[in-house]
């Protein structure tokens, strides 16, 4: 993977972080979802299998209830046939149907019905009071003996709905001979249901497959009697089978309802176990709501936290990246520039530095990289460098201009100007010293030209009048400190304009130079000073000398001008250079009113003494007055 494609990766990384926190938001809310809706299923489920078993176990309950009545109505059915229907019959059938009614509590009513219709007899209320006699009807037009189960009617007397069961009976010659029939009332179905209710709003109901309703709990007497027969149960293709789950909206109460319905095989019976789907799944909604509201807040804290890790994310990028512009800024200039840029850590080692080195010391970048910053460093700059440095380091200065001479690879001693700087890390804890470091070395150079300039003689190489004046007031100040002496000789060549006049003046300065080197030659301490005090009057300061050895040094200079030789015609005593010497000594310390210039004007009254006397020759001040004519006034 290239540069540019792992940065632009970095730059979606908050994009795919949000995106990563919506998906998992999303993934646990839809999790959480999906399971709520499959316990819901399973809810669901388990209360069609709980009907399931209720409508089989209730139908069973139904068919057991009328192979009951049938075993009594088969037997009174034979009695007839075989003995026919005669009253002493007729009232031992009535003791047998009343003690099987008073047995079987199931039993409604008990009855028999001859060819016309007419009741011969019967056990329980039933009498000749039914609302509808289809059920007669039915056998009078039909030969078949089984038995029937009729509609639902209505005991007129006692308003109690039945379910009737009958079997016809034949008569010796096999003609209708009437009816037995039985009934079990719809309120002992509905009371036996009752036992059953699973829930507050559950619901048992027997229908006939005519679609009329036989018995129903609760509420038997409100639904018992009303048809069905229009409703999907009857109508609805799908629900025509044996049994099975259905869920509907129930026409009787408008309440929607999760059943199970079990058609008899037997009589046309249809068994519906219902509960009312609100009911059961309100605890599962309550707690799924809890659950739910649990999960969002979890998610809205995970949102939360996402939305907040990611604009952190988006700081640090930014910030990386104003880094890294920052970077590329500081790496243009420091490689741009001409100068050495280094950083150097508080370890005192390079940890960057410009290319532009390898123009400046000499090494490449890569050679001074890790190596000690100091090194290299003239050792007489060391310490004043180190002493800086360390004050940075401790926070004591936070910048620094030092000039120090350091080693380059391959020219001698170099001069380095340094610009540090401390520099700090995001804790605002120093962490180093920038320092920008050029070569000044021909600056340095050209400054001592300079300096020697102000304070040389151009002609013959001694200081000059101005560094004369400077050291003479150095040397007076040490010599009173220090309470010694200081002497000065004033020499100057005799008859000079002539000597220019006879030999030109080149080499009238050629003579100049040659006095200066012989006053150069006898400045033998380091703290002498031969100077050209002006024109070809020369000055040599001897500091920490008394007034015999002023006089022994001026003498002597006085002899090597003499013996250097050099020819001048016009000198009329000698017809070689000359020069006379005047020398002053004082000890600053005991004469409180002199000053410089009264020492120079001693050694100059001296020296005017000296040419008064003859010239070529030494006078101290100490002898002008013995030497100078009254006349004069000095
Ligand atoms: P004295 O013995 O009394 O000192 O006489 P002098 O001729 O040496 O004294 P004066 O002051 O009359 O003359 C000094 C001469 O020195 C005058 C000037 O032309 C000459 N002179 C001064 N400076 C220079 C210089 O730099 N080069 C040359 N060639 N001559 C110089
Ligand atoms: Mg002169
Ligand atoms: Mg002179």
């Amino acid at each position: 993977m290239d540069v540019v494609t792992t940065r632009a990766g970095l730059r979606r990384l908050p994009l795919r972080a949000a995106a990563f926190v919506v998906l998992t938001c999303t993934a646990i809310f839809g999790i959480s979802g999906w399971r709520e809706w499959s316990s819901r299923d399973a809810l669901l489920k388990s209360a069609e299998a709980e009907m399931a078993n209720l409508a089989r176990s209730l139908t069973q309950h139904a068919e057991d209830s009328l192979d009951l009545l049938d075993s009594g109505v088969v037997g009174v059915v034979s009695r007839l046939e075989m003995d026919g229907t005669d009253p002493a019959t007729i009232g031992k059938l009535r003791n047998l149907l009343q003690a099987r009614k008073k047995a079987i509590e199931r039993i409604h009513s008990l009855a028999i019905i001859d060819d016309k219709g007419n009741w011969l007899t019967s056990a329980g209320a039933l009498a000749t009071t039914l609302n509808d006699d289809e059920f007669f009807r039915h056998h009078q037009l039909s030969p078949k003996r089984e038995a029937y189960i009729g509609h639902p009617v209505r005991n007129l007397l006692d308003g109690e709905w039945v379910i009737t069961l009958s079997r016809r009976f034949n008569r010796q010659d096999g003609s209708f001979g009437g009816v037995v029939l039985a009934t079990i009332s719809a309120s002992y179905l509905a009371n036996f249901y009752r036992q059953f209710e699973i829930g507050r709003n559950s619901s048992v109901s027997l229908v006939h497959g005519d679609g009329l309703i036989i018995a129903r709990s609760p509420d038997n007497a409100k639904y018992v009697g009303r048809s069905v027969a229009d409703k999907p149960l009857f109508r609805d293709p799908a629900l025509q089978g044996p049994g099975g789950a259905y869920h509907f909206m129930s026409p009787l109460d408008g309440v929607e309802r999760v059943s199970f319905y079990k058609r008899s095989g037997r009589f046309p019976l249809v068994l519906l176990a219902t509960v009312e789907k609100e009911e059961l799944l309100a605890p599962w909604r309550a707690d799924a709501i809890s659950r739910m509201l649990f999960v969002l807040a979890l998610v809205m804290l995970i949102a939360v936290i996402g939305a907040v890790l990611v604009k952190q994310l988006q700081r640090g990028q930014r910030m990386a990246a104003a880094l890294e512009e920052k970077e590329a800024h500081f790496r243009l200039l420091a490689e741009g520039s001409s100068d050495m840029v280094t950083r150097i850590g508080l370890d005192e080692c390079i940890r960057y530095v410009s290319p532009s080195a390898l123009r400046v010391v000499g090494w490449r970048a890569s050679q001074l990289i890790g190596a000690p910053a100091l090194a290299g460093v003239n050792p007489d700059d060391l310490p004043q460098l180190r002493a800086i440095v360390q004050a940075m380091k401790r926070g004591e200065r936070e910048e620094a201009r030092v000039t120090y001479r350091s080693r380059h690879r391959e020219k001698s001693e170099i001069w380095l100007e340094s610009s540090m700087r401390v520099t700090r890390g995001v804790d605002g804890e120093i962490d180093g010293v920038v320092a920008i470091l050029r070569d000044i070395t021909e600056q340095k150079n050209l400054e001592s030209r300079l300096e020697t300039l102000a304070i040389e003689d151009s002609l013959t190489g001694l200081a000059n009048r101005r560094r004369f004046d400077e050291c003479l007031a150095e040397e007076w100040a040490r010599a009173y400190r220090n309470r010694s002496s200081l002497g000065l000789l004033m020499i100057d060549v005799d008859h000079f304009k002539s000597y220019n006049d006879e030999y030109g003046h080149p080499a009238g300065d050629a003579c100049l130079r040659l006095v200066a080197k012989i006053l150069a030659t006898e400045a033998h301490r380091v703290s002498d000073l031969a100077a050209r005090y002006g024109g070809e009057e020369f000055a040599m300061l001897l500091p920490n000398t008394d007034a015999a050895g002023c006089a022994r040094i001026g003498e002597r200079l006085r002899q090597a001008i003499r013996e250097a030789g050099l020819v001048h015609a016009s000198n009329p005593s000698s017809g070689i250079v000359t020069a006379s010497v005047g020398g002053a000594t004082c000890r600053p310390a005991l004469e409180r009113t002199a000053g410089t210039s009264s020492l120079i004007e001693s050694a100059d009254r001296a020296l005017y003494a000296a040419k008064q006397s003859g010239r070529d020759r030494l006078v101290m001040s100490g002898d002008v007055l013995n030497l100078l004519p009254k006349a004069s006034g000095l």
